[in-house]
C-alpha cells in the first residue's frame, strides 16, 4: 500500500516511521529541513529550537516516547525529579508545599475544590478559570501551567481537558528533557524512515490534495492513503475534503494558541534542577526551563540556556514582549545574575504554538482516504507532542483496521 504524507513535522515523521515498516511512504516537505516546529535551531553557539523547549511532557514514559520506541528509536530521555516548582515569594516550591503558603480559609476551598472536582461537580464544559476564581493564588497557580502547558489562560480551559491532564499525570508522571534536544527525536526518526526504504522530499510545497475514485492525490501523485500533518484548516483550503463540517467533526473550529518563546544565556546558573519553574506571580511569563542541565551541549561553551515560555495575550507583540523582558529582569535582579537574551520567537497565524488549542482539536480520522496528524488534532488531555502522538496512534489504528 502507498501512502503520501504531506508535512515532515513531528506528527508527519512519527507516523512515517512507524508506517514505513509495513508499507511504501513518500513526505513531502516545504522547508528544506524536516522537523517543524521541533527541531534544534543552531544559534550563536547555543542549541535553540524551531518551536518547542526541549522538553516532552511526559518524559521518557508518556505516548510520545512509547511510539518513538515502537518506532524503533533510540533517544535519551531524563525525566525530572519533580514535576514542576512554582516560583512564589522568591523561592521555588513544589506543589504540594503551595498549601503550606496559602491562609486555612483559602486552604478549606481548595480541598473541597478538589474533592468536587473529583466527585465530577463541575460541568466538563465550564473553565477551569471559573473553577478556581475564587482562590486567588489557586488561580495564579493554574493560569501559570495552562500558559505554559497548553498556551492558553485558566479561563479559556476546559475543566475536562484538566481532568484528563490529570489522568495522564498520574500514569505516567511529569515532564522529561531530552539529550541532544528535540532533533535527536528528529534525526531518529529520519533514520528509521530512511533504513525501511522511505522516502523525504524537503523543498515541496504541495498546493492540492484530492481524495477521488478511492484513491488519495498529492497533487498528481497517487496514493492509497494520504496523511496531512498540515493544521486542519490549512489541509482544508488545499484540499478537495470538507474537514470541519464533517461528520466526524460537526462543524467544530479548531482555534490556534498563541506565545511568545525568549532563550537567554547566563554565566551562572539561575537553577540547578531539571524541570519547570512556572511562575504565577510574573505578569506574563508562565514559566521557564534550563536544557543545558540536562545536556551542557545545548549551550555555548561556559553558558547556561534557560528558554522562557508566555501567553501572547494582546495583539500588541511588541508589547507582549516587553512585558516578558521586563518579567525576565524581575527574575534575575532578584539573584542578581548577569544574563542575555540571544532570541525572541512570537507563534501566531501561520504558525502558532497549537494549531488547535486543546478542548478545540478535531478528529484525526476525515474518511478512509484522508487522515490529519498533528498539534490540531491531539487526542484529549494531550499536551503538546503527547497530543500529537495520540493523534497518530489514533490514525495507526484506523489504518490496520482497514487493512485487517
Ligand atoms: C514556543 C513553543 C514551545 C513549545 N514547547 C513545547 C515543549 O516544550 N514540549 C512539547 O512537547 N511541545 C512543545 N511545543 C509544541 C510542539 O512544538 C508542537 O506541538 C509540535 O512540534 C507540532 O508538530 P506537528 O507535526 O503537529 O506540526 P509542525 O511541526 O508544524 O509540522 C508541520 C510540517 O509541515 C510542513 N508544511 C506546511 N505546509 C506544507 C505544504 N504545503 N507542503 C509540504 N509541507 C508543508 C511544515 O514546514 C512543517 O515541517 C511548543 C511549541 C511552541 C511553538
Amino acid at each position: 500500500m502507498k501512502i503520501g504524507i504531506v508535512g515532515a513535522g513531528l506528527g508527519g515523521l512519527l507516523a512515517g516511521a512507524i508506517l514505513s515498516k509495513n508499507y511504501d511512504i513518500t513526505i513531502y516537505e516545504k522547508l528544506p529541513i524536516v522537523g517543524g516546529r521541533f527541531t534544534n535551531l543552531p544559534y550563536k553557539g547555543y542549541q535553540l529550537t524551531t518551536g518547542a523547549l526541549h522538553m516532552v511532557p511526559h518524559g521518557a514514559d508518556g505516548y510520545l516516547a512509547q511510539l518513538i520506541k515502537k518506532a524503533g528509536c533510540s533517544v535519551n530521555i531524563i525525566n525530572s525529579a519533580v514535576e514542576g516548582y512554582f516560583k512564589i515569594k522568591g523561592k521555588d516550591r513544589t506543589y504540594k508545599e503551595l498549601f503550606g503558603i496559602v491562609g486555612f480559609k483559602d486552604k478549606l476551598k481548595a480541598l473541597k475544590l478538589m474533592a468536587d472536582l473529583k466527585m465530577g461537580k463541575f460541568d466538563d464544559n465550564a473553565s477551569f478559570g471559573e473553577l478556581l476564581k475564587d482562590i486567588p493564588y489557586a488561580y495564579e497557580v493554574g493560569n501559570s501551567f495552562t500558559g505554559w502547558a497548553l498556551s492558553l489562560t485558566a479561563d479559556d480551559t476546559p475543566i475536562s481537558e484538566v481532568k484528563e491532564i490529570a489522568k495522564h499525570y498520574k500514569k505516567f508522571g511529569g515532564p522529561g528533557m531530552i539529550v541532544g534536544g528535540c532533533s535527536s527525536i528528529i534525526n531518529e526518526l529520519v533514520k528509521v524512515i530512511e533504513k525501511n526504504n522511505g522516502k523525504i522530499i524537503t523543498n515541496y510545497n504541495v498546493k492540492n490534495i484530492t481524495i477521488e475514485n478511492n484513491k488519495g492525490y498529492i497533487d498528481s501523485n497517487e496514493f492509497d492513503i494520504v496523511i496531512s500533518n498540515l493544521s486542519p484548516t490549512i489541509t482544508e483550503k488545499i484540499s478537495n475534503v470538507d474537514i470541519i463540517n464533517n461528520g466526524n467533526n460537526n462543524g467544530k473550529k479548531p482555534i490556534p494558541s498563541k506565545g511568545i518563546k525568549i532563550a537567554i544565556g547566563s554565566k551562572e546558573k539561575l537553577i540547578n534542577h531539571n524541570t519547570i519553574v512556572f511562575t504565577p506571580e510574573c505578569e506574563r511569563i508562565n514559566g521557564f526551563n534550563c536544557p543545558s542541565n540536562v545536556d551542557k551541549n545545548l549551550a555555548k561553551e561556559g553558558r547556561n540556556l534557560i528558554m522562557v515560555h508566555g501567553i501572547q495575550i494582546t495583539n500588541n507583540v511588541k508589547k507582549e514582549i516587553d512585558i516578558m523582558l521586563n518579567d525576565i529582569e524581575n527574575i534575575y535582579s532578584e539573584k542578581n545574575i548577569n544574563y542575555e537574551i540571544i532570541h525572541i520567537q512570537s507563534y501566531r497565524d501561520d504558525m502558532p504554538v497549537n494549531h488547535a488549542s486543546n478542548g478545540t482539536d478535531l478528529n484525526p480520522i476525515v474518511n478512509d482516504r484522508l487522515y490529519l496528524v498533528g498539534d490540531g488534532v491531539k487526542g484529549k488531555g494531550g499536551i503538546e507532542v503527547e497530543g500529537v502522538a495520540l493523534s497518530v496512534m489514533k490514525v495507526m489504528d484506523s489504518i490496520n483496521d482497514i487493512n485487517k
